[in-house]
Order: C-alpha cells, then sequence, then structure tokens
C-alpha cells in the first residue's frame, strides 16, 4: 500500500469516531497488506481509559499481524499528534508487532526522499569534478 493511501484510510477510519478522541488502527501482515482496521468508539473515549483502537486491533488481527498504524485526527480530519500508551506498548512487544504513528510514517518518507535527494547531489557533484 502507498502511503498516501495509508495516510487517507487512516484518516477517514479516524473520522468515522463520534469521540472526542477520533483515533484509528491499521493492522498490516508481514507482506504491507492491510488485513484489519479500526477505530475507537464511545466507551474507549479519551486515550488513557477503556481499551484503545490499537488494543482492539492486536486482539483482532490474528497471527498475521506485523504492525499497526496508529492515526488521530480532529473533527476536520486534520492530523493530530498521537502515541501509543504503556500497556498498547507492552503488548505490541509480547505479539512482535511495531505500532508506528502516521506522524512517524511521514517522517521516514521524509527522510527516504531526504537521502535520494542527498545521493543524487553527490552523484551530480561527483560529476562535476
Ligand atoms: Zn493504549
Amino acid at each position: 500500500m502507498k502511503l498516501d493511501h495509508i495516510i487517507d484510510k487512516a484518516k477517514k477510519k479516524a473520522l468515522n469516531s463520534c469521540c472526542n478522541y477520533k483515533i484509528s488502527a491499521l493492522s498490516f501482515n508481514g507482506k504491507g497488506e492491510l488485513i484489519f482496521s479500526t477505530f475507537n468508539r464511545s466507551r474507549f473515549d479519551k486515550h488513557g481509559g477503556g481499551q484503545h483502537a490499537e488494543m482492539h486491533a492486536m486482539l483482532k488481527s490474528g497471527p498475521s499481524l506485523k504492525t499497526i498504524v496508529l492515526c488521530r485526527v480532529n473533527k476536520h480530519g486534520k492530523l493530530l499528534p498521537i502515541h501509543p500508551c504503556i500497556s498498547c506498548k507492552t503488548k505490541a512487544q509480547e505479539l512482535g508487532v511495531k505500532i508506528l504513528t502516521v506522524h512517524e510514517l511521514l517522517w521516514q518518507n521524509c527522510q527516504k526522499i531526504k537521502n535520494v535527494v542527498i545521493a543524487l547531489l553527490l552523484k551530480f557533484a561527483k560529476n562535476m569534478t
């Protein structure tokens, strides 16, 4: 799945939530295929109480789960920072699952683009000499 598709899907999923904290979790297997997606419901309201979207994803995605992408938006669909809590992180470690936030994905992508640009510049500079 391409990054912008993942982010788009995560945002739309999070907007389904009627909570103030609109959070979605997308589950991917080792091949990077989307296997499950969920959002927080009212009884999970406020990150910090009840069951979180990422916990729900870990319990429902099955053994092929490798990565969870976590996303939080405001009611206009704007991305907001989100971090998995300690209990979700601990559970993820037990299962060997990596929880990534949309912000981390964007950041990784920035770094990748940066590295490509640097490589091109270096190549260019080499050709100049
Ligand atoms: Zn949590």
